[in-house]
């Protein structure tokens, strides 16, 4: 049967979440098998030669050893990480396509069909790489379609869905997910959505507050049962309990201002007390983080918290009362709220996906990149993007190698811009260009940074004409298309280079087949 739903997917660090446009065209979370709204984005291996993804692999994940486990794949996408288990070796894509393709199968079994297309979210600072790899996770699961979107874009779509279309507004998306932070301020004009400014952490998240909380917890154990930190750093039980336990804690001081918690320390139980003030306290420098990626947002672009219309907070989270507290204290005008912060960015998906021009998005993306008036379908949402990374290249200033930048972070896509650049040497045959990726921002302190802060993503060798001097300019020019695809072209006199950036990590059609039969082992309900 072929497939009539429109699927969103937010595929996340801690936690996924799927959702459909149901009969009445509204936006709504498909539960899993386990009847949950939203699926632990956790993947065991059992010793059936099973994989295991969800709420019963993070129960039974304590019983297998760590090895069997993969959690927050999502930080290792677009990197040559590799688990091998049993002989068989699983990258960061066919990881996540175990997840997705968990999801597709409950929805699959629940409605009878068979999904072929979805709307996949990922990060708005998410590079070009990390991008084409949730994609291709995205096929690997079976999918033959699928669309990537930014997921502020997608909480933006969301909520811009209850509210009407008329006006224009702008809002700043705060995501506090489980392993990541961003935030994004978009201008929402009907049904068009423009990322204005981005930024974020890759590194924060609510697993940063549980761990800071598992500190208290073990200081608390200690203090009121008179047992030693020796005593629970040697105990393997102890340790995977906290992992679990500290979750369930900070969740419950969402709501009640103090709880009460047990944990097993050599087989007796000891009762502890934590409340909501001392995990404030203990967080707040990582609460403080957050405020200041905000102000860095307004600042690159020169706004203050008066120009944003809605702060809307994101992500699992962003429930915890010390967030909308600490943004309500620190700007007391602002217009902020909770918004439905565990799935508003897969039902944001799921409307782009019902109202996306799946047959013209090539004509889009064409219209987009030549600077051309792109008229939108009836009722089709679009998106337009800024740039995710800086590029720059290599380059030698007063005898020290920094990255000069060509193309900045923030910029609104598609983007062209060209640098000059002088050889060396007298006489120079040749020259080295290497693309850097990096998280300036275009001030000036941004043009030029050291080398250390970005990473190299492509280099290429060119030969410079005969008779070049260290007077004779090489522009570097660097096109960004709107898929944020980067083209430099290279001149020297008459001699022309263009280099398009590969991606090292891209599969071929027939290694995503091969992965396919991988996805096989991913248990189904009815097996
Ligand atoms: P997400 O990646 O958006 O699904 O967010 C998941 C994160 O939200 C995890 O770190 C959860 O522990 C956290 N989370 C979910 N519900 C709550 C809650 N009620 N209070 C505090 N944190 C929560």
């Amino acid at each position: 049967m072929s497939n009539e739903y429109m699927i969103g997917i937010d595929l996340g660090t801690t936690y996924s979440c799927l959702a459909f446009i149901d009969d009445e065209g509204d936006p709504v979370v498909e539960k899993n098998f386990e009847q949950e709204d939203t699926t632990p984005s956790v993947i065991l291996f059992n010793e059936n030669g099973e994989i295991i993804v969800g709420s019963p692999a993070k129960d039974m994940a304590i019983m297998y050893p760590l090895e069997r486990v993969v959690t927050a794949i999502k930080r290792q996408i677009g990197t040559d990480y590799e688990v091998d288990v049993d002989g068989d070796r699983y990258t960061p894509i066919t990881l996540s396509a175990a997840i997705l393709r968990k999801m597709i199968n409950d929805f699959n079994d629940n409605h009878g069909v068979e999904v072929r297309k979805a709307v996949i979210t990922c990060p708005a600072y998410f590079g070009q790489t990390e991008r084409d790899a949730t994609k291709t996770a995205g096929k690997v699961a079976g999918l033959e379609d699928v669309t990537i979107i930014n997921e502020p874009t997608a909480a933006a779509i969301s909520f811009g869905f209850g509210a009407g279309g008329e006006g224009r507004k702008r809002v700043m998306v705060y995501d506090l997910g489980g392993g990541t932070f961003d935030v994004t301020i978009l201008d929402i004009e009907g049904s068009a959505f423009t990322a204005v400014a981005t930024d974020g952490e890759r590194l924060l998240g609510g697993k940063d507050w549980d761990q800071a909380l598992t500190k208290i917890i073990k200081q608390k154990v200690c203090e009121e049962n008179d047992i030693g930190e020796a005593e629970l750093e040697d105990d393997d039980d102890v340790k995977q309990s906290l992992i679990l336990d500290s979750e369930t804690i900070k969740k419950r001081l969402s709501t009640a201002e103090s709880t009460k918690g047990t944990l097993t320390v050599g087989g007796k139980k000891a009762v502890y007390t934590i409340t909501r003030a001392e995990f404030e306290a203990a967080t707040a420098p990582l609460m403080q983080t957050t405020l200041d990626i905000i102000e860095r947002g307004l600042a690159s672009k020169g706004f203050s918290i008066s120009d944003i219309d809605d702060v809307i907070l994101v992500g699992g989270s962003s429930r915890m009362p010390q967030v909308k507290n600490g943004i309500s204290q620190k700007y007391p005008d602002a217009n902020v709220r909770v918004f439905d912060p565990d799935q508003s960015i897969a039902k944001g998906a799921a409307i782009f996906a019902s109202a996306h021009n799946w047959a013209g998005a090539e004509e889009f993306a064409a219209a987009v990149a030549s600077g051309q008036e792109y008229v939108p379908q009836e009722g089709e949402i679009t998106v337009h993007n800024v740039l995710s990374k800086s590029f720059g290249i290599k380059a030698m200033y007063d005898d020290k190698e920094m990255v000069s930048n060509i193309i900045f972070r923030n910029e609104k896509l598609p983007i062209v811009n060209t640098r000059t650049y002088f050889p060396i040497e007298d006489g120079q045959t040749s020259i080295k260009v290497e693309i850097y990726e990096n998280s300036a921002v275009n001030n000036d302190g941004g043009k030029r940074i050291e080398v250390i802060d970005g990473y190299s993503v492509g280099e290429f060798e060119m030969d410079l004409p005969e008779g070049v001097t260290r007077n004779t300019p090489i522009t570097v020019k660097f096109v960004a298309t709107d898929e944020g695809i980067l083209v430099s072209h290279v001149d020297c006199m008459s001699i022309h280079a263009e280099y398009q950036l590969q991606n090292k990590l891209q599969m071929s059609d027939s290694e995503i087949k091969d992965s396919q039969g991988l996805m096989e082992k991913v248990t189904k309900a009815n097996d």
